[in-house]
Order: C-alpha cells, then structure tokens, then sequence
C-alpha cells in the first residue's frame, strides 16, 4: 500500500515492513515473515517494478518476525541484507534472550499467533550473511537511509532514517500496537531485552524532522516525534 510518494507498506497493524521506491531502485526495511513475500511480489506488481530493482535490505533488527523473506532475496536476487553489527547472530539465528513476560489479552495475542502462522512464522529462514552497520552509516542505497543506534530491544536494534520520504523506521523500540495486548498508542514493545536501555534510546529520535514514524508493529504515528515521545513516556508512567 502507497503511503506517500516513494513510501510503501506491507503487511498490516500486526506485522509491517516497508518499501523505499527511487529511480535508483527499490529498499526495503525488514522483510516481515516468511509469507510477506507474497504481499511484496504484489505491492511490486502494483508498483510496476520488477524485483531486481531492490538494491538492499535494511534490518531493524534481528527478530524473526523482521527477517521472514530476507535471506530468500539475498539467496535468489543477491539483495545485501544490512543489519546492527550486535544483531547479526542474532538474524544468523542465535536464541534470543528470553524477556519477562510482561502483560497480554487472549483475542489480541491469538489474533498475533494466528496471522504469524498463516505468513510463514513457523519455519523462518536464517540469514546466512549479513552486512553489519552502525550508528552514523549512511547507507548507499536508494534514499540514502541513515543508521541512528537504538540498543535496548536488543543490542543491534537501529532506526532507519530516509529523508527523502521524510520517514524514520524504528522497528520494535517502541511499538504503536502491542501485539498481546491490542493496546494502540506509542509505548514500549513486548518481548524488548532491555527496557531500561530502549527507554533512554528513544531520545536519540529527538529533533528528526519526519512526517512519519513507521514501528514494525501497529499504525504509523503522523503526530512528529515530540509527541511521540510524550504519548510513549505517559504510556511507561502508566505501566509502572
Ligand atoms: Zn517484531
């Protein structure tokens, strides 16, 4: 779905990557789950661009929700797959930590665990190289994204920011949809390493002068980043 010129979305509130379209080709932040290459075949179609014109993937971070068709465009397009260095065994396939179990509704978590199944979740495919990057880099690809070092829902976690479509892509730092809650709003996100660290981290958004604030889970936020960081720090007073 076109979101702005030259910004594209797939999947849905549960699970979204997104597509960055220049002349120069294509870039995609995260590749979702393993059935997402479907929806991206189609969003090319509508696009009227073939595959080959995606350049790079920029990972957000290395879960597995985010890596879903990632490894089969490297494998089957050459398409370099660009991750936080701290992320990369992680996207390779090394166990996360496990997080504290933090609060969740049936309907909505059933709804995650169904919609996951369906797209793939159950068999995700490792990634077997990756490009690592790091706070600063600015990539060279399509919309020249910029890497803002974002540690805390996990240690490799970035934000990826494309000035050209006035976006900032933040994965799970924070999420605008809890996955097991259904809750909608800026606010911390489910399944984070370090909750301490990805709350301090989300400072580092300060400032960006963006139009849209695109989470890997839950709707994009329009509202600027001030007020994202506002509706974020009331959601965290209201949690403790
Ligand atoms: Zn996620």
């Amino acid at each position: 779905m076109l979101l702005s010129p030259g910004l594209h979305r797939i999947g849905n509130d549960i699970v979204a990557a997104h597509l960055i379209a220049t002349d120069e080709g294509i870039t995609l932040i995260d590749a979702g789950l393993p059935g997402h290459y479907a929806d991206l075949r189609r969003e090319l179609a509508v696009m009227g661009r073939p595959a080959t014109d995606i350049r790079g993937i920029v990972l957000t971070h290395g879960d597995s929700d985010h890596i879903g068709f990632a490894e089969r465009l490297r494998r089957e397009l050459g398409v370099p797959v660009h991750i936080g260095a701290a992320d990369a065994d992680r996207a390779k396939g090394a166990k996360p930590p496990a997080t504290p179990r933090g609060p969740m509704r049936i309907r909505p978590m059933a709804g995650f665990l169904a919609y996951a199944a369906r797209k793939g979740a159950v068999r995700i495919p490792p990634l077997n190289e990756v490009r690592p990057v790091a706070d600063g880099d600015v990539l060279d690809l399509p919309g020249a994204p910029r890497i803002i070092g974002m540690p805390g829902h996990s240690p490799g976690s970035i934000a990826v920011h494309v000035p050209s479509v006035r976006a900032v892509f933040v994965g799970d730092e924070l999420t605008t949809r809890h996955v097991l809650t259904g809750v909608t709003g800026p606010q911390p996100a489910p399944f984070t390493d370090d909750q301490a660290r990805s709350s301090a981290s989300l400072e580092s958004l300060r400032g960006l002068d963006v139009e849209w604030v695109l989470p890997g889970h839950g709707a994009p936020w329009r509202s600027g980043v001030d007020a994202l960081i506002a509706a974020y720090r009331s959601a965290e007073a209201r949690a403790r």
